[in-house]
């Protein structure tokens, strides 16, 4: 009999995703199980041909050597089946879900395996990023239940041994099926894996072993942190399973943006808005700082722009050493609402500077139109 094209018999194209093939193959699969159509001699037959298909579609490797050399394979033998369904832990025919994972891996994990990670986004001031705090934080998140100290048996009783599997959390199951032989291991049913049997349930956790809790958690934040900082509080995630440690808690810190300062690497930027007065005659100004207020000395003549550097006053370098500085830009703001007195005392500045501004800028005037003319 001539072999059917895989992707026929999969009904899925040439190009199909995997998960395309997944669902096809779990679609297929459902309707022509052999226990789901024990009157139907040919639904074996059927089935073997859709396994086999999803055996070389699902895995990316064989199916490239399908899409190159066809049914003959890679050495010209064809693929062997026997092999790869051993290798699978196929023949069970148990359940739907164990065939369903095996072309493509997944299926749950039993046994001692470390808790999960959490993760909590944490805000914090501008100041308190630059200079470190310390922040009280509520976490929900499994731990050991304290009655039973994570054994899930009630205080003064003990988990038995399973008597299905004696403790292994496995059985082996040998099995005819339409491809052969095959010795099959899969999770013990009695104990869901886990290889013990608890008897008389802890009341706190139910038999678990964990319970939910809210905790409240005190974590120091370093000085210097930036957005998207994390900080990672070992053993505080979620408890583990069967003795195994807890999962890690990562603190992802976000910084609130500040009304008068901005980062720049470890340097914090500011602009200070001065008069035009104070920048043509100079003069002392306030400014704010991580610190506290400082006054900074505006020299006569200054232009908008001009950048003045506070040396240390920015924000401190993570591993210690030292801190930015402060770099304050002056922005001249030109007044408005002025009265009838202060227009006439600017027009009469305005007279006398006239010339003696035009003097001064022609330099620049004249680069100017050499630029444009060339
Ligand atoms: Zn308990
Ligand atoms: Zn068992």
């Amino acid at each position: 009999m001539r072999k059917r094209d895989y992707y026929e018999v999969l009904g899925v194209s040439r190009d199909a995703s995997p998960e395309e093939i997944k669902k096809a193959y779990r679609k297929l699969a459902r309707k022509y199980h052999p226990d789901a159509n024990k009157d139907d001699p040919r639904a074996a037959e059927k089935f073997k041909e859709i396994a086999e298909a999803a055996a070389v579609l699902g895995d990316p490797e064989r199916r490239a050597q399908y899409d190159r050399y066809g049914h003959a394979g890679p050495e010209g033998r064809g693929f062997d089946f026997e092999d790869i369904f051993r290798q699978a832990g196929f023949g069970g025919f148990g359940g739907f879900g164990d065939i369903f994972e095996m072309f493509f891996g997944g299926g749950a994990p039993h046994g001692p395996r470390k808790g999960q990670d959490l993760r909590y986004d944490l805000k914090l001031d501008f100041r308190e990023a630059a200079f470190g705090t310390e922040k009280e934080i509520r976490v929900p998140r499994t731990e050991l239940c304290p009655q039973c100290d994570g054994s899930g048996a009630a205080p003064g009783t003990h988990p038995a041994t399973c008597p299905m599997c004696r403790g292994r959390g496995q059985v082996s199951v040998t099995q005819q099926t339409p491809f052969g032989r095959f010795i099959q291991t899969r999770p013990c049913e009695r104990c869901r894996g886990e290889g013990r049997i608890i008897q008389t349930p802890c009341s706190e956790c139910r038999g678990a072993g964990r319970v939910r809790r809210m905790r409240l958690l005190t974590v120091k934040i370093p000085a210097g942190v930036s957005d998207d900082f994390r900080l990672r509080l070992v053993g505080e995630g979620e408890a583990g399973y069967r003795g195994a440690p807890p999962g890690d808690l990562y603190v992802y810190i976000y910084v609130t943006p500040d009304e008068f300062f901005e980062r720049e690497g470890n340097n914090v930027l500011c602009e200070l808005p001065i008069s035009f007065v104070q920048a043509a005659l100079g003069d002392e100004v306030d400014v704010p700082t991580l610190d506290g207020k400082t006054t900074i000395r505006i020299p006569e003549g200054t232009q908008t722009g001009t950048i003045f550097r506070l040396r240390g006053r920015g924000i401190p370098y993570l591993n210690g050493g030292g801190r930015g500085d402060q770099l304050v830009q002056v922005r001249v703001v030109t007044p408005t609402r002025l009265n009838e007195k202060q227009k006439e005392l600017l027009r009469e500045f305005g007279r006398q500077a006239s010339s003696k501004l035009y003097a001064e800028e022609k330099g620049f005037f004249k680069k100017i139109k050499d630029a444009f003319m060339g």
